[in-house]
């Protein structure tokens, strides 16, 4: 084409893209489509949480979006970063603060007190699928609507559930082949904590530290200085390697839970490191606190099976790096929350695992996913009678479990046996006028390309000879 032509064929397509996007309205920051193509990841992942929540008892409940904005006020913490900063919130038409829900936990524990779950058997296992918003500057691996898997043992004390909780969410990634690394603490109690916030709060006055701090730092000194610990500012991350540790300062129960949750960890050979430096940062957690990291950013960390015997000698003497990549998933016990908000006393813990990062990582690995697109047989026509006919012989086959596919739209053969060759079949069925006329159908092996005629009557014998009988 002439150079004149093209040029002025392109201002023409700049001025339609141009007009196009004028009308077009896009999708809003930090917010993702799941295409087709993708929806194959999220099958993967799904079908493995709830796998693995039902085989260990955890019952699905779902809960709404919106929400009262004082849920999240009173149980994340007025200081949390959840709150604070990251909250859709808006006054709606009856002037009720709402509040898109940016965690799961809070509702979940609503719907158990507003359910009157606690005169069920304790504990309540319940298990949670969903999308959460967070208004966070969006980046890779961060969205603002992004979707959790999320347990809660309601209703349990015992250590033995911290354990089976870190184990599930350990399974989870290790049957998706992604190598990951439990980074675990403890937070100790109301009590313990009290005793280490003292040493905290000294230890940031001393020498004049506390000048060195970041400006959201100097905030949390007065208001959560336990936070102190898991900033990502490079001068507050090494003040923070020098700070008192809390394992330190557990009271004697506190303590006790801890290792007994370490001890089982290590007895399912759970790989786990101990963290002094995490503390989650919602207001509700007591004693256990984990996230789980993918295993390369361990490279510089001591990955510490039997870390509840050196947990009883002394405190644990490593010191865990900040997490380089995002968490892929985190939980924790949270005994105070359910009484907190109206409830009896009841000691719960929960983790939650954000989907969108495992399906980043599974991508990452080219892990081989199996093709869910798949079919068993083709079903092809030619001419409208055979089309007629081969719809309802679809129904037929599919009614019978087996696995068909179609182009009923098109016409060529040779488009549709095309189109059956992509769609990886063992078979094709192939109709035609003649076939119809004489009561058969053809039968074709897709990899060897041998047609045969089969009587139309014993189609779901014929096949089930070939590929067995899939109700069985
Ligand atoms: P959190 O309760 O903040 O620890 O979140 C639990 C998990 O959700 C994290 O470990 C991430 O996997 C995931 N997650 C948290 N924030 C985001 C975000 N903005 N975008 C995508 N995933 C997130």
């Amino acid at each position: 084409m002439p150079k004149m032509f093209k040029k002025k064929e392109n201002k023409e397509d700049d001025k339609i893209i141009r007009a196009r996007r004028g009308k077009f309205v896009s999708r809003l920051r930090g917010m993702k489509d799941v295409l087709p193509e993708e929806y194959r990841y999220w099958n993967l992942v799904i079908k493995k949480a709830t796998e693995l929540a039902k085989s260990y008892g955890f019952k699905r409940l779902d809960t709404p979006v919106l929400e009262s904005l004082e849920l999240y006020e009173r149980s994340s913490g007025r200081s949390s970063d959840v709150v604070t900063k990251e909250m859709f919130s808006f006054v709606d038409k009856n002037d009720d603060r709402i509040a898109l829900r940016p965690e799961a936990t809070p509702g979940v524990v609503r719907a158990y007190i507003e359910h009157g779950m606690f005169n069920l058997p304790q504990p309540v296992k319940l298990f949670w699928l969903g999308p959460v918003f967070r208004h966070d500057k969006p980046q890779a691996g961060r969205f603002r609507q992004f979707s959790q898997f999320d347990l809660e043992n309601i209703g349990e004390t015992s250590p033995v559930a911290d354990a089976e909780l870190i184990a599930v969410t350990y399974y989870f990634f290790r049957e998706l082949q992604i190598d990951v690394v439990i980074q675990i603490n403890s937070i100790g109690c109301s009590v313990c904590r009290k005793d280490y916030l003292v040493k905290l709060e000294n230890f940031y006055k001393e020498r004049g530290r506390r000048a060195k701090l970041c400006h959201d730092c100097k905030k949390r000194l007065v208001k959560n200085p336990l936070r102190l610990l898991d900033c990502k500012e490079k001068a507050c991350v090494e003040m923070a390697a020098e700070a008192p540790q809390i394992v330190d300062s557990l009271c004697d129960d506190c303590r006790n839970h801890f290792i007994k949750v370490l001890e089982y960890l290590d007895e399912l050979d759970i790989p786990y490191n101990l963290n002094p430096l995490l503390v989650r940062g919602l207001d509700y957690y007591n004693r256990t606190v984990f996230e789980v990291w993918p295993s390369a950013a361990e490279a510089a960390v001591e990955v510490a099976p039997g870390g509840a015997e050196k947990l009883a000698g002394k405190a644990a003497g490593e010191r865990a790096e900040q997490p380089r990549q995002n968490a892929l998933g985190g939980g924790g016990r949270y005994d105070g929350l359910v009484e907190y908000m109206g409830g009896r006393p009841t000691a719960a813990c929960g983790m939650a695992i954000g989907l969108e990062r495992v399906i980043m990582k599974i991508k990452e690995k080219n892990i081989p996913l199996k093709d869910d697109e798949k079919g068993d047989i083709f079903l092809a026509q030619l001419g409208d009678q055979a089309r007629r006919k081969i719809m309802k012989l679809f129904e037929v086959l599919r009614k019978a479990g087996f696995n068909v596919r179609e182009a009923f739209t098109k016409d060529s053969l040779k488009s549709q046996l095309e189109a059956a060759d992509k769609m990886g079949v063992k078979y094709s069925l192939i109709l035609g006028q003649k076939e119809v006329m004489d009561g058969t159908i053809l039968i074709r092996d897709m990899e060897s390309g041998i047609q045969e005629i089969i009587d139309y009557k014993k189609i779901v014998a014929e096949l089930e000879k070939r590929l067995g009988n899939p109700a069985k």
